[in-house]
């Protein structure tokens, strides 16, 4: 039985898409409320939010590992986390406040629709497959490669990411504001039969996507980049690369090729946001996932 789940924006404060659904559904919370268990609306990061920054001291998407939760916080995202873990939490205990984190992101990236999943639990994959047969254009990314397991939903049993694109940094587009906005009914609309006993578990199988690892700029000795990704690539998320296909062009004007044996999905191409964590892109293999 679900009793209570949380819709969280802002974690990026530049990510205007969460802000200005939460902000939508605090105005308007008939939207977000169902029969059988109660929804809560959060902003995580409402110094970042302020000063439309992705974060003030520490990406707080990263802010959820046992080290920072144990230790005392030494900067505003630690902080942050630590309110959010008493409020939401605490991560890891048997009975956490809320049962369900969703957490509304948006990337520079040409991802559409996609979610974002760490979370291993069975009720978080049967919601995914929910969303998949309601919204066919989802795409679902699963990221086990958070070796920290730090993300924010991480500290509900169950939950994981949406992440919605291409959107530039502090803007809203209407479309995918709408779309994001649909998801979430969705959602709610599966937990609500969830909890009615009205959701049939039959192990249908799904389509996703699934983390094999990170690719970097190439750069020269200093670590600056020297390449930036190549225009047949640009905007092609969820493209399958073969052995041969450019990947980046160098400030030369020479071309980088994809060089892996085995053909892999990429996606997160060109985030702006990842310029500082060292990525480009991330790639993926298409795997079928028995839910
Ligand atoms: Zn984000």
């Amino acid at each position: 039985m679900i009793k209570k789940i949380a819709i969280t924006g802002g974690t990026h404060g530049n990510e205007l898409t969460g802000v200005y659904l939460i902000k939508k559904w605090q105005d308007q919370p008939h939207l977000v409320k169902r029969s059988n268990f109660e929804t809560i609306l959060l902003h995580t990061n409402p110094q970042a939010i302020k000063e439309c920054r992705r974060y003030i001291d520490k990406d707080l998407n990263r802010s959820f590992s046992k080290d920072i939760l144990t230790q005392n916080p030494t900067n505003y995202e630690a902080r942050r986390a630590h309110k959010l873990n008493a409020l939401l939490g605490p991560k890891g205990d048997k009975n956490t406040e809320v049962d369900f984190i969703v957490d509304l992101h948006s990337t520079t990236a040409n991802m559409g629709l996609s979610l974002v999943v760490s979370s291993k639990s069975k009720l978080t994959w049967q919601a995914v497959r929910y969303l998949c047969e309601k919204e066919p254009t989802l795409h679902v990314y699963r990221w086990m490669g958070d070796e920290e397991d730090a993300f924010v939903d991480s500290i509900s049993p169950n939950g994981f990411a949406i992440e919605v694109g291409a959107i530039p940094q502090g803007v809203l587009r209407a479309d995918l504001f709408e779309k994001s906005a649909t998801l979430i009914y969705h959602l709610l609309d599966f937990f609500e039969s969830y909890n009615k006993g009205d959701y049939k578990d039959e192990n249908k199988q799904i389509d996703i996507y699934d983390h094999v690892k990170l690719v970097d700029y190439p750069r020269d000795k200093e670590g600056n980049i020297i390449a930036m990704v190549h225009q047949e690539l640009q905007d092609k998320d969820y493209k399958l690369l073969k052995k041969g296909d450019p990947i980046f062009l160098t400030l030369k004007g020479e071309t980088i090729y994809y060089e892996e044996d085995e053909p892999l999905f990429a996606l997160f191409i060109n985030e702006a946001a990842y310029y500082e964590k060292g990525f480009a892109m991330c790639l993926s293999r298409k795997i079928n996932l028995a839910t």
